[in-house]
Parts: C-alpha cells; structure tokens; sequence
C-alpha cells in the first residue's frame, strides 16, 4: 500500500495534491507554515519542520511513508537537502517536482547575481524605488541598502517590517502582466528584485518590467546535490507507476 510524503508550498504541490487525491493514492501534504492562512488542500496536512534530516527520516519510518515528492520553491535549498539525506538514509524512493528556471529573452535587462547577498550588494548606488520580489524571510538582508525606496509584496500582512521605508501590498498569487505592470507604474517602479523560481505565477513581474524597460537583479537558485527532477505532474505519475504504485487508471 502507498503512502506519499508531498513536501508543499508551490503551486505545482498543490497540482501534484489535486491529482493524487482525485486518484485515491494514499498521501499527506507538508507545509513549513510559514504563512497564516495556507491553502486547503485534498489530502491531510500536516504542518511544521521535522527536526532536520534526522527528524524527516524518523518521520519517513514512523508514518510508513513509502514515496517522497519534494514539490518545494526552488529556494527552499534547506528542506530540499534533508529530503535527498533522509531518503538516502531510509531507502525511501525520492523524486524533486519542480520548475525549470527562467530564462533571459529578448529586450529584458537583466543583472544575475549568484544569492541574496549578491542581490544586496547589487542595489548599492543612489536611491531608487525597488520592487523587492523576495519574499519576508530575506527583507532583513536588505536593511544594508536603506536608501532606497522599497516595494514589497507579502502573502501576509507583516507584524514588523526590518524596512521602514517601504510600501506593502499584501496578495496572494498568481499575477498578471497587466497588474503587475500597473502595480509598477503606480509605484514609479525603477528596478526589479527577484529569485530564479520560474513557473507562471510569478513571471508576470518579469514581462511587466521588460514592457517597461525596468532592468531586473535576478537572483541565481542554491545549488542543490544530484536528484531526480521532474517537470510535470503526468511525469510523476509515470514515476509512481515505474516504483510499483498502483495507479488505478
Ligand atoms: P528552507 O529554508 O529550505 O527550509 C527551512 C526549514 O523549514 C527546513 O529545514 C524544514 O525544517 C522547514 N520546511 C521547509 N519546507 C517545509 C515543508 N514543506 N514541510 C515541512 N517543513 C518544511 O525553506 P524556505 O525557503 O524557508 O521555504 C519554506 C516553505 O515555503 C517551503 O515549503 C517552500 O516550498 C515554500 N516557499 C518558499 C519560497 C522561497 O522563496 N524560499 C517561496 C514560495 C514558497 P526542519 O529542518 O525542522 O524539517
């Protein structure tokens, strides 16, 4: 009998979710919780760290999970890690579904930086206004460069803000081009700061600055050890079915 461990966050987590609970596979969904009021999901959820690599594998062992799929953001590196160490140490099978990078085209006006200190450094020079498209967790990181004048996007709406010259909308995406070209154009938006995630929800900031000639700090994903990647729902499927799963289809 299957038991999947989904490790959440994403909208391809939340894909993969829909899919197998509509099959009837066996499988649980895991949030860091990290925001206040994650989706609802078709599968049970549970929520919170396990301990490190040691804790997911006790985790693995104790709930009998048979399946790992690390549907984690791109730069969730941390988590990603002690997926591949506990599924080494546990035998369990493991696959990464996740999301091809972004990649330059033409008339955008990118700066790749190699990780958010990078980033930081890059926005040394005169003030400017910033669309800092990064998430609370690195808003910190940012307090080195406060001559700016900050734009932030939060799923919550934030208790303390480490920026105090800065403007927040609180949405949920995904976005669009024509809102995010607004959003921008409102704001008086010189330069974009972003992470590699790729996928479509977020990419709506990237077309909107390229239509407006907004050049972009684009931040370079962690580099993770060697794993299988997948790109698709259908192909995990396929992988489940190669590891024995009963699809039932
Ligand atoms: P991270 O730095 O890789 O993870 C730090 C710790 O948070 C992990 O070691 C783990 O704690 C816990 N954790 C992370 N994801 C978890 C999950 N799905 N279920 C249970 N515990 C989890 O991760 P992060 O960058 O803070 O991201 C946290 C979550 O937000 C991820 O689930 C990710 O998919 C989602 N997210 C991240 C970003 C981003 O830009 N980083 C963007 C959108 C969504 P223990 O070591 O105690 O197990």
């Amino acid at each position: 009998m299957p038991n999947l461990l989904i490790l959440g966050g994403t909208t391809e987590a939340n894909a993969l979710a829909r899919t197998i609970a509509d099959l009837g596979i066996p499988a649980s969904y895991s949030y860091a919780g990290r925001v206040d009021t994650p989706r609802s999901q078709p599968l049970p959820v549970r929520v919170g760290g396990f301990g490190g690599a040691e804790g997911l594998a006790r985790y693995i062992q104790d709930h009998g999970i048979t399946h790992v799929i690390d549907a984690t953001h791109p730069f969730a590196a941390q988590m990603s890690r002690n997926a591949i160490d506990a599924c080494n140490s546990t035998g369990v099978p493991m696959v990464a579904l996740t999301r091809p990078a972004w990649a330059q085209q033409g008339g955008d006006r990118w700066h790749p930086v190699l990780d958010v200190p990078a980033a930081v450094g890059a926005l040394s020079g005169p003030a400017q206004r910033v669309f800092l498209a990064v998430g609370r967790m690195h808003l910190e990181e940012f307090t080195a460069q406060p001559q700016h004048r900050y734009l932030l996007r939060l799923v919550d709406e934030p208790r303390a803000l480490p920026l105090p010259n800065a403007d927040v909308v609180v949405s949920r995406g995904p976005f669009t081009v024509e809102g995010d070209r607004a959003l921008m154009e409102r704001h008086g938006t010189q330069m974009v700061v972003s992470k590699n995630a790729g996928g479509t929800g977020a990419r709506a900031k990237l077309d909107a600055a390229r239509a407006l000639g907004i050049s972009v700090v684009m931040i370079d994903r962690p580099a993770l050890p060697q794993r299988t990647e997948l790109s698709s729902v259908a192909q995990v499927l396929d992988w489940l079915a190669h590891s024995g799963v009963n699809l039932g289809v």
